[in-house]
């Protein structure tokens, strides 16, 4: 809740975009790219898809934080003595970006909108798996808020977690929440699509959901129980068309959370 005192960082943030107009903030995995990373090494070389499900089940239902059950998802992975660069190597290999991202990156690249991945995952791999998708150039100059990684040097790692005393382990609102205090703050656009956005669904000007076929959906379904406003979206190509009518002044935040949905 934004009433509560901000948990301490154990990682840095880049300073705030306060001079722009707009800011868009988006979830990485099964956002930004077109399947989890971390779903996807704990299905594959962890305790498997089963078993990760009852967690996210378990978090969706507030039974367990998405922090202990995340780690364990994790866990899971290491202890099956998979390398971090191993999994690096498997995500570079398996993951794609949803097909409208490069353009909605060049939007906002030509009309001076800051994109930011805000990110549960752990930077270093976010770093290889984008630079592998879209190049070193424009890999380095998106920011990246998200959790770390501690290799020890008998290659065993873990997840370092940037709220470690928070329940989501990086509580995604502390992203957003600072812009608040702005006397001028920028329009905030967020971008999600599963139980690692709870945190920061409430906080945004506009938030987008992303609604996939053959997924879960858990933002989705956790912003209708909760009647959160927002704009679903099955990929980036769609989102861009309302994020163009905002910014050119077409339509207003409030007229496109009452469409409810990117066509
Ligand atoms: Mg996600």
């Amino acid at each position: 809740m934004s009433s509560a005192p901000a948990p301490e960082s154990t990682l840095p943030y880049p300073p705030l975009h306060k001079d722009k107009n707009f800011v868009v903030l988006s979830d990485w995995d099964g956002t930004i790219t077109n399947y989890d990373s971390n779903d996807y090494l704990t299905d594959n070389l962890g305790f498997g898809k089963d078993k990760r499900r009852e967690g996210n089940v378990e978090i969706l239902s507030g039974r367990v934080t998405f922090r202990d059950a995340f780690r364990e998802m994790l866990e899971s992975v290491a202890n099956n003595g998979h390398t971090f660069d191993e999994c690096k190597d498997v995500l570079k290999k398996n993951i794609k970006l949803d097909p409208g991202f490069k353009d909605f990156y060049q939007y906002c690249k030509a009309h001076d909108i800051p994109v930011i991945i805000v990110s549960s995952g752990m930077a270093p791999l976010i770093r290889a798996v984008l630079s592998a998708l879209i190049g070193d150039d424009e890999a380095q100059e998106i920011e990246i808020i998200s959790n770390d990684v501690d290799v020890k040097p008998d290659g065993s790692w873990a997840i370092k977690y940037r709220h470690p005393t928070s329940g989501f382990g990086h509580d995604k609102s502390q992203a957003i929440l600072p812009y608040r205090q702005l006397a001028n703050p920028p329009t905030l656009f967020f971008f999600g699509d599963g139980v690692s956005d709870m945190s920061a669904a409430r906080h945004a000007d506009l938030l987008f959901v992303k609604v996939k076929p053959d997924s879960d959906n858990d933002l989705a379904a956790y912003c209708r129980r909760e009647r959160i406003p927002h704009v679903e979206f099955g990929d980036f190509a769609h989102a861009l068309g309302v994020v163009r009518e905002v910014v050119e002044g077409r339509a207003g935040v409030a007229q496109v959370l009452a469409r409810g949905k990117a066509e």
